[in-house]
């Protein structure tokens, strides 16, 4: 499959998701024992770990179809970095979603500020170069916009592995916002 191919088919799957007819194929026993010997995912989602936002149902895909790293925010960081170097080097997977959406809890705290805990202000502190490139008194969903946007290039910066695939044409990234309200993901 094409890279124009895998990104054809996740906006097949969302329209599918946006008109409630999900096609649900791909999930069943023989669709199991046919993955038994391994994976070859079409694309890789960056996702955020929000219950709302489920990459497998707003694409409407099934088993072995997208490999997904969700972390909140979906930040780069070292293990989604290393999460998505696996999927690119040992998968063949060729194209990379870092998808946003609307309403994200991990952007509102991190433009909130203040002291989350360590844990948490480590994770926020991939946010804030966002909230520093966007305009001010940008809307917590223009930053998690541009948050996506920044992770793009933060997973060619921060990877070889990745860097060298696209400059291959290999790979390409793409950013996305997933709209919750209508259940509509925007290819930005
Ligand atoms: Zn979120």
């Amino acid at each position: 499959m094409t890279i124009q191919e895998s990104l054809n088919r996740l906006k097949e799957g969302n329209a599918r998701f946006v008109a409630d007819q999900l096609n649900s194929k791909l999930q069943d026993s023989s669709r199991r024992e046919s993955l038994l010997d391994g994976q070859q995912p079409y694309a890789i989602i960056l996702g955020c770990a929000d219950s709302r936002v489920v990459p497998e149902l707003t694409f409407d895909t099934g088993l072995g179809e997208l490999f997904v790293v969700r972390v909140a925010g979906n930040v780069a960081n070292s293990s989604s970095i290393a999460s998505i170097e696996y999927a690119v080097a040992h998968l063949g997977t060729k194209l990379i979603v870092v998808l946003a959406h609307q309403s994200c809890g991990a952007v509102t705290a991190a433009v909130a500020g203040g002291d989350n805990g360590y844990n948490l202000n480590h994770l926020l502190s991939h946010i804030i170069p966002a909230i520093a490139a966007s305009k001010k008194g940008a809307s917590i969903n223009e930053v998690a916009i541009k948050n996506a946007e920044l992770t793009v290039g933060e997973l060619k910066n921060r990877s070889d592995i990745i860097k060298n695939a696209i400059d291959k044409g290999d790979v390409k990234v793409v950013a996305a916002y997933y709209n919750l309200d209508t259940g509509k993901i925007d290819f930005i």
